[in-house]
């Protein structure tokens, strides 16, 4: 298997989900690829946060009841309890979905309000404003009557010790 190959079984790895056969030949290759190493530590360390994530979300004991009340009559009880550990895990995986959606779209949110500002900050020029300084002296400022001179403060008395 090469390296694409190994990646593509890595969630199924950390899910104990692997065959045993695909299970001995990605660990072999994970024992001495560094890279797939890191790859996989990665995936775990995500996929733990968002089971942990999840920890407070598992179906209701009696969503899974009903689920069990919906399966065939004759259906063993050993059936039954896969078949609701089954629903368990998709109710789980569903969520993890969710989960993730709503945290790809809040980050995009983010991003795309983080480029709007540092648009509106240095971006484009501001708009010209239209100059008014070549129009003529608006006519209903009436000039102003030249400002009477301020009398000459008189002379502080000289207080000469
Ligand atoms: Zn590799």
């Amino acid at each position: 298997m090469n390296c694409d190959e190994i990646r593509e079984r890595l969630p199924a790895l950390i899910d104990r989900e692997l065959e045993p056969g695909e299970l001995a030949e990605v660990e072999k290759h994970l024992a001495e690829c560094p890279e797939c190493r890191s790859e996989k530590s990665r995936q775990e360390k995500f996929t733990t946060s968002v089971k942990i994530s999840l920890e407070g979300l598992r179906p209701s004991d009696r969503f899974i009841k009903r689920v069990i009340e919906k399966l065939p009559e004759g259906a063993s009880p050993e059936a039954r309890e896969a078949e609701a550990a089954a629903a368990r895990k998709k109710g789980l995986v569903s969520l993890a979905v969710a989960v993730v959606v709503i945290v790809l779209a809040l980050l995009a949110m983010l991003l795309a309000a983080r480029y709007k500002a540092k648009q509106e900050k240095g971006g484009a020029p501001p708009a010209p404003e239209p100059a008014p300084a070549a129009a003529p002296a608006s006519p209903a400022a009436p000039a102003a009557p030249a400002a009477p001179t301020a009398p000459a403060a008189p002379a502080a008395p000289a207080n000469n010790p």
